[in-house]
């Protein structure tokens, strides 16, 4: 047997948005993470720069960032600042994965990038119009900031490219799907990889013969259906608006709600800001914010208004786990993670009380204690119920180190 030792030691990872750069270093011969931070309000004249070195305290400066690029190479110095810097020289880090969000049909594995991968990042700019430039920007200033050094493409809709047609495929006209490539997609790609290989391993199962229901429950929710570790459907789709009730996105709607108000004068843009941005739990709650934390306080302050969304979102959630238990036919149990399902056990105990009749018992005890630790929340007589922490920042490390090591 050949063993190959890797001479990748140090990943970079970026999240590039449209004014701001979160970055986190790691070390891969243990996955530590060595720093993280962000620079914030890039473009504008009050950009902010966060750094954080593992242990260390966490520092705030005003930077001069009017672009990504500027932006990078004030990371780049707080990285390796003689004082609490957390590496001598650039030369250390060996790669840096990207977070991309939509690699449209082409991407079902993350890549490393060269021009054609930019191009078919560029082609998916209609798909995801908010993120998929600020994402090839973050790109572009590694590629001028750290030449030679490889950048890797890690997709959210990567990991769901397993689904079969069958759950894919809308049916509308195909020729739309041969001609603008609308289908399902799915998203949160990389926190349901990383929450099913996690899984499987505390689940002591093989990724092959693992069958879950993993809940991404955050600002931005979804489901996937994990059939032999890997995506046979999920509930985003063409975009992120698809599925569940979200913070501020309203899930599934009759698409009819769109032409029916087209027609009393909504514009397309003003129908996009209305699902995406005005709706859910903060077009629903009565509580002035997306956010469960409120939405929480007021259903236990006795306001009706929260009661019945808090109510909507759960019955959302429990409508696709028990289509997706059919789907799969067994499974070996259900899984939450996102800020949502790490940390609210009012929210999990509103969903897990409503599946008794799929052999689902809450721990009440383990459930209230649980908040952003990876446990067991159900009980011993129950289908396993877990809370797994995300990790999507180590799971685009790892698979970064996965193809420069390649
Ligand atoms: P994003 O999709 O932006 O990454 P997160 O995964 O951080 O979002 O999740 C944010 C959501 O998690 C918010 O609705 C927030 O209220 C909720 N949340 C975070 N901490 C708690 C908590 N302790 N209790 C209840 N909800 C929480």
């Amino acid at each position: 047997m050949e063993f190959y030792m890797s001479a990748v030691d140090k990943v970079l990872v970026i999240n590039s948005g449209s004014s701001s750069l979160k970055y986190m270093l790691f070390n891969m011969k243990d996955e530590a993470m060595l720093c993280k931070g962000l620079v914030e309000r890039i473009g504008a004249d009050n950009a902010n720069l966060v750094y954080q070195p593992t242990g260390g305290e966490k520092q705030s400066f005003a930077v001069n960032a009017l672009t990504h690029g500027e932006a990078f190479e004030h990371v780049l110095k707080a990285i390796t600042n003689t004082k609490d810097g957390v590496i001598k020289d650039l030369s250390e880090i060996d790669a840096v994965g990207h977070r991309v969000l939509h690699g449209g049909m082409a991407f079902t594995e993350p890549v490393k990038v060269n021009e054609d991968v930019k191009d078919a990042i560029r082609k998916c700019f209609d798909l995801g119009p908010l993120h998929n430039p600020p994402n090839l920007t973050g790109i572009e200033a590694c590629e001028e900031k750290m030449k030679g050094v490889p950048n890797v493409a890690v997709f959210d809709t990567g990991f769901h490219m397993t689904m079969p047609e069958e759950s894919y495929l809308y049916a509308i006209p195909l020729d739309l799907y041969e001609k603008y490539g609308i289908r399902k997609y799915g998203f949160h790609g990389t926190s349901h990889k990383y929450i099913t290989e996690t899984a499987a391993s505390v689940f002591n199962k093989p990724l092959s013969d693992l069958n879950i229901i993993t809940c991404h429950l955050g600002n931005g929710s979804s489901l996937a259906a994990i059939k032999g570790g890997k995506v046979f459907d999920t509930t985003m789709g063409l975009t992120p608006l698809q599925g569940l009730i979200m913070g501020t996105r309203s899930g599934d709607v009759d698409p009819a709600v769109c032409f029916f108000l087209a027609k009393k004068g909504y514009s397309a843009e003003e129908l996009d800001t209305l699902l995406n941005k005005k709706s859910g739990l903060l077009a629903v709650g009565g509580t002035g914010t997306g956010d469960m934390r409120d939405l929480c306080e007021a259903v236990n302050a006795g306001n009706k208004q929260a009661k019945i969304a808090m109510d909507m979102f759960s019955h959302r959630i429990v409508f696709y786990i028990g289509a997706y238990y059919a789907l799969l036919g067994k499974i070996d149990g259900i899984v939450f993670s996102g800020g949502i399902g790490e940390n609210s056990d009012q929210a999990r105990k509103a969903i897990c009380d409503r599946l008794a009749g799929l052999g689902i018992k809450l721990d009440e005890a383990k459930n209230s204690a649980t908040h952003g630790s990876l446990e067991k929340i159900s009980a011993d007589d129950s289908l396993p119920v877990w809370v797994i922490p995300t990790n999507e920042e180590l799971m685009i490390a790892r698979e970064t180190y996965r193809i420069v090591s390649e």
